[in-house]
């Protein structure tokens, strides 16, 4: 067993943990603090969503003017792609592994910078406990190896999508997850396949089929069957200056605020304006209606407002939207407003589907060679989370949301426990932030909640020792077991 004492353990390298390690190198000149960044594999800044073998079809849904790793340096990723081809703006979309590049690019740099203060280990790790007295965490790696810290930064990104009905072990052979493309690559030209959901990833899955794999026939299919709005080409935002007022005072109910919004987004339109642009604006203010909104009303929202959100909110970019247009306009992809019921493997290694149509009673069945799971990554920690999640949650070091969108943490980006008390040393950043503030999933949040964690951890390292936590916080070693 190594036992390696190390002040701060960032646990995932992808853009979360990355952009919070290169804050932190920054933020820590003074201290010289030393800072491990473990990831499975020996990729950083790419996670699930950046991967260097994904194929350049698959595009950022967000304009490269707002992709900088920085908000205080807006251009630096434009910069980055001019360097490599001269013609791109602040408006086009890039390559998603482009973006990955431009991650790793940030973090080599940074190293340089700061040489020998950042270590980076290609590690899993499956437990990380409170060690007695106030001497911080003791984490646990899949090959067996102790590392210990006074700090842990969980950076462990998406869970992948469940699947919404229960499978037993013949269905689950022919079930694909969404970003599995090696396995849809296995799969032979000229069958039918069902892509469960019919948001981003499952426009990106059907882009990706239609090229590599050319299946005879291809269903997607959600409950509404909603497909997401593409973005303008190359448009600068428009300035609409919004009030959070224009919303409603909390506690605000999910009724009062799409209607509001129905009204903001009719009253710009009338000014010339476009609805992105509203959508754009009410990014920075959506933290504030989110947490004006009691959870009954959240369930709410959660319940019925979320398809008609997702589909405005993530938008697809231009080239995206052409290609999804031309594939339904040629017959290629019927898209089905449907809940599925059930799945059956047959004889012939095909999948028996039973569909309930939306507002229709006959149930519809299809026949299918295989089915990609693209309803979205799982948010909800429960028994099939990773490991990890679970140990943290049976010891108390985190409590999920009751909404299912996460865990709970503080302004400062510190995991909570039930009681909303701050378990000093254990801190949280990516998507799973969702749950405090529902606008949080994509970069241009995540970079700021990374670089304000990063600054939190480095004046708390300052400013205490381990032995006098700070009030408000709570000691994990010496919680009741
Ligand atoms: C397919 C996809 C496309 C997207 N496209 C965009 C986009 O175009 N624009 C945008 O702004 N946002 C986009 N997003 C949103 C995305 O959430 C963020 O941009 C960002 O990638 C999230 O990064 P992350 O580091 O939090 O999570 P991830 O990228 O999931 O990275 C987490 C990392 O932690 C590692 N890890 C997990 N568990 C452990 C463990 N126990 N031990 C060690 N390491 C662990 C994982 O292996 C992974 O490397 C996209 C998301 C997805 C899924």
């Amino acid at each position: 067993m190594a036992n390696d004492s190390t002040s701060v353990i960032i646990v995932g390298g992808g853009l979360s943990g990355t952009l919070t390690a290169i804050n932190l190198l920054r933020y820590t000149v003074q201290q010289r603090v030393s800072i491990t960044l473990l990831n499975p594999t020996p990729a950083l800044g790419r996670g699930l969503a950046y991967r260097d073998h994904d194929n350049n079809d698959l595009l950022l849904n967000v304009p490269a003017g707002n992709m900088s790793a920085f908000a205080n340096a807006p251009s630096h990723f434009v910069e980055f792609c001019q360097r490599i081809d001269p013609s791109v703006s602040a408006g086009s979309f890039m390559p998603r592994r482009c973006y990955g590049d431009y991650l790793e690019h940030c973090l080599t740099d940074a190293m340089a910078a700061h040489p020998g203060r950042l270590h980076t280990t290609v590690a899993e790790v499956c437990e990380v406990r409170a060690l007695s007295e106030t001497k911080g965490f003791k984490v646990k790696l899949s090959s067996g190896q102790y590392l210990t810290a006074q700090h842990v930064v969980l950076a462990l990104g998406h869970q992948l999508p469940r699947f919404p009905i229960p499978l037993g072990p013949m269905e689950r052979d022919l079930i694909i997850d969404a970003w599995d493309f090696e396995r849809m690559n296995r799969l032979p030209s000229g069958v039918p396949i069902l892509i469960l959901g019919t948001g981003h990833t499952a426009v990106d899955v059907l882009l990706h089929l239609s090229q590599r794999v050319r299946p005879s026939a291809v269903w997607m299919a959600s409950r509404r069957g909603l497909l997401p709005a593409a973005h303008r080409l190359n448009l600068p935002p428009a300035p609409v200056v919004l009030s959070p007022d224009a919303f409603g005072e909390s506690p605000l109910r999910t009724r009062d605020l799409m209607h509001r919004l129905r009204r903001e987004v009719a009253r710009q339109i009338r000014r010339g304006l476009d609805w992105r642009d509203v959508l754009n604006q009410l990014r920075s203010h959506t933290p504030q209606l989110w947490q004006g909104m009691p959870l009954a009303e959240r369930q709410r929202f959660l319940r019925h407002a979320v398809p008609f959100w997702d589909i405005h909110r993530h938008r697809l970019a231009p080239l995206a939207a052409e290609r999804l247009q031309s594939l339904l306009a040629a017959g290629t992809v019927e898209v089905l407003a449907a809940r599925l019921l059930a799945v059956r493997k047959t004889r012939h290694d095909r999948l028996a589907l039973e569909f309930k149509p939306r507002g229709q009673t006959p149930t519809q069945a299809l026949s299918v060679a295989a089915i990609i799971n693209c309803t979205g990554p799982s948010m909800a920690i429960g028994p099939d989370s990773q490991p990890l999640l679970q140990q943290l949650t049976r010891d108390r070091l985190m409590a999920p949301d009751p909404c299912g969108l996460g865990l709970n943490v503080n302004d400062r980006h510190q995991l909570t426990n039930a009681q909303g008390n701050a378990i000093a040393g254990l801190w949280y950043v990516g998507p799973m932030l969702k749950a405090r503030y529902w606008e949080a999933i994509a970069a241009p949040e995540l970079r700021v909640h990374a670089q304000q964690l990063a600054q939190d951890l480095a004046m708390q390292m300052a400013a205490h020792s381990m032995s006098s936590p700070l009030p408000g916080t709570i000691n994990p070693a010496l919680m009741p077991g």
